[in-house]
């Protein structure tokens, strides 16, 4: 197979059309069987359900070629099940796990000429993503649905090493309790955009969220979970309903744990004990973990031991081990990989 002509490793995180992508539609209570379309439109009602009342949501991960050459995906069984979650949340109907894993395959496959090469830092990012599409005016969920799921070229999210970040403590609410922080609905991001801009305006790169109840522990970000490193090596991360499941950080946690020995914990983190920590990190697909150099709380600094030159070293110790992982140059736990071809 030829790849084509692009040169992956000044790839930015834009989207970039491919050649083929999946459509599968919902109606009268039943998915069809999905075919793969060389067509990037959609075609909808302008009164469609997710056009009135944002009833969508998404998922996100990444296919990458290997050391040895293969071109594989990570977990993309946790992405159908967290989709699932999200749907049954929404009230949109389950596209089925088995048929999200092989949709996905199936649409890197046919852009297989997209895949950047090993050692390049680029990988193809798809999405798949589902939304209410038949006319809804009334209050209501749609009645008919499609999902689809499309692929895109992205660079290397660190490009000449990974800086560490400064973040500011927002004072906007991400979540509430008891609402829809725990999936991964368009609506979460919706409604970030303007804290996010706010942030940039200020010069600041990403917002902490507190819990929007009593605004004292830590949730995440607009799109990334929080660990932490603690001054005796203990790997933290936040625990709350209203978090998002980061797939990228369950895998580290597993990772600190049973590969790398470290002790790990899941549990409410006050913002309080933040200055006390002594490395920070954020995790998502799209970086894995970026570091966090400094913290600004509304004009007050928290600075990591870590400084703001480099990764901290337990923290490039885990971005190490996962992205040897995925990368296939080291062995990866049971099921984790998903080779395509
Ligand atoms: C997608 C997302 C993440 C990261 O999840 P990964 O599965 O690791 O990519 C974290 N927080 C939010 C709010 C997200 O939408």
């Amino acid at each position: 197979m030829e790849k084509k002509d692009i040169d992956w490793s000044n790839l930015g995180f834009g989207y970039i059309q491919t050649d083929k992508r999946f459509v599968s539609n919902f109606k009268d209570g039943a998915w069809d069987e999905g075919t793969l379309t060389s067509d990037a439109n959609v075609v909808i009602s302008e009164c469609a359900g997710v056009l009135q009342y944002a009833q969508t949501c998404f998922e996100g991960l990444k296919a990458y070629t290997t050391e040895d050459g293969k071109i594989v995906c990570f977990r993309p069984d946790l992405n159908a099940s967290r989709m699932k979650d999200s749907c049954e949340r929404l009230e949109m109907p389950v596209f089925p796990e088995d048929r999200f894993v092989q949709a996905v395959v199936d649409v890197v496959k046919a852009n297989a000429a997209y895949v950047p090469p090993y050692g390049s830092g680029a990988t193809l990012y798809i999405r798949p993503y589902m939304f209410g599409s038949n006319p809804v005016i009334g209050v209501k969920p749609a009645d008919e649905y499609q999902f689809r799921i499309f692929a895109t070229p992205v660079g290397p999210y660190f490009k000449g090493g990974a800086k560490p970040i400064t973040i500011r403590v927002c004072d906007y609410d991400r979540a509430a309790p008891h609402g829809t922080g725990h999936i991964k609905a368009g609506l979460n991001y919706a409604m970030s955009l303007y804290a996010i801009m706010d942030a940039h305006r200020q010069g600041f790169d990403e917002n902490m969220y507190l819990d929007a109840a009593t605004r004292t522990k830590v949730e995440e970000t607009g799109g990334a979970n929080f660990i932490f490193v603690t001054k005796d090596g203990k790997i933290v991360t936040p625990k709350s309903n209203s978090i998002l499941p980061s797939i990228t950080r369950r895998s580290l946690m597993y990772v600190a744990e049973n590969i790398l020995g470290m002790e790990v914990e899941q549990r409410e983190v006050y913002f309080d004990e933040v200055k006390d920590m002594a490395e920070c990190g954020l995790c998502g697909t799209a970086a894995v973990i970026s570091p966090v150099g400094k913290i600004n709380d509304h004009g007050k600094e928290i600075c990591f031991p870590s400084g703001m030159e480099e990764m901290g070293p337990v923290t490039k110790k885990l971005y190490d081990a996962l992205t040897g992982i995925q990368m296939g140059r080291m062995e990866a736990p049971e099921g984790w990989i998903k080779v395509i071809q």
